[in-house]
């Protein structure tokens, strides 16, 4: 089997490759299409579940509810939504609503979830909590000087990766992405994406009070990143399409690694 086809047939959906790579080009000009015709969705959620990416550890305004969490997820799968990178930044058994969003997303709505430890990494004490997620549409992505401390999570079967971004928006073109995605806060506070979390200049609402699709739809708010605004010292770290585009890569390595050993395997 191809490596193509197993991935399709893993992460059932349309190729979740087509907007990273097409990053200048095409995502522009297909979601400005899209945007005309109505039709844009929400392809990519972006959880921030803590605001330690702020310097925060308690959510202003209130933290979401588990209950808030699972129907931001609901009204994203209803309108298309396929993947979610949800941010931590504290250990991951003060987030028990963490693992039921992934639970959930993956069960009821068969979607492909990243969750990013942006802080504390995974403790080995802590992979019982664990049980009950899809290892096959779950990866861990960590800033690289802690992905070693949570490489024991492959012996369990997940994918672990880097969740760190090179480019700098001060060398690279403006940023279309945010069009098919929206970015969340631990309140409940869109953003256009974790780039400007926080920076009100750029935030969609409250994800309680708006829907979704008539954020997505609003030509007023900003769903896009001008060129030369890297302000974040994270960075671009663990951004949903690039993200995804990274598994997909890993996938494909696997698999072209497992054709290999098997064609050079005695009949
Ligand atoms: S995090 Fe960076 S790459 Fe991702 S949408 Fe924002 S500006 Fe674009």
């Amino acid at each position: 089997m191809t490596s193509k086809k197993r991935w399709d047939e893993i992460y059932a959906g349309d190729n979740p490759l087509a907007l990273p790579q097409n990053i200048v080009r095409g995502v522009r000009e297909r979601a400005r299409k899209g945007a005309r015709n109505g039709s844009v969705s929400v392809k990519y959620l972006w959880l921030y579940v803590s605001d330690v990416a702020l310097g925060k550890h308690v959510a202003e305004g209130g933290a979401m509810s588990a209950e808030d969490w699972l129907s931001v997820v609901d009204e994203a799968a209803a309108h298309g939504c396929k993947y979610a990178i949800i941010s931590v930044g504290d250990a991951l058994r003060d987030h028990p609503e963490v693992l039921e969003m992934v639970v959930w997303a993956q069960s009821a709505h068969g979607m492909i979830v990243g969750i990013h430890m942006y802080g504390e990494p995974v403790a080995e004490e802590d992979v019982d909590l664990l049980v009950g997620l899809d290892q096959a549409k779950t990866c861990f992505f960590a800033p690289r000087p802690t992905l070693d401390a949570i490489a024991f999570l492959r012996d369990h079967g997940f994918a672990v990766l880097s969740a760190e971004e090179d480019h700098h928006h001060d060398a690279t073109p403006e940023c279309h992405l945010p069009e098919e995605m929206t970015c969340v806060n631990a309140s409940g506070r869109m953003y256009t994406c974790g780039l400007v979390l926080g920076d009100e200049s750029y935030g969609l609402g409250h994800v309680l009070e708006r829907k979704l699709t008539t954020v997505m739809h609003d030509e007023a708010l900003p769903h896009w990143i001008p060129k030369g605004l890297d302000k974040s010292h994270r960075h671009c770290n663990g951004c949903p399409p690039l993200m995804i585009k990274r598994m997909r890569e890993l996938a494909e390595q696997r698999e072209s690694a497992r054709d290999a050993d098997e064609a050079g395997s005695p009949a």
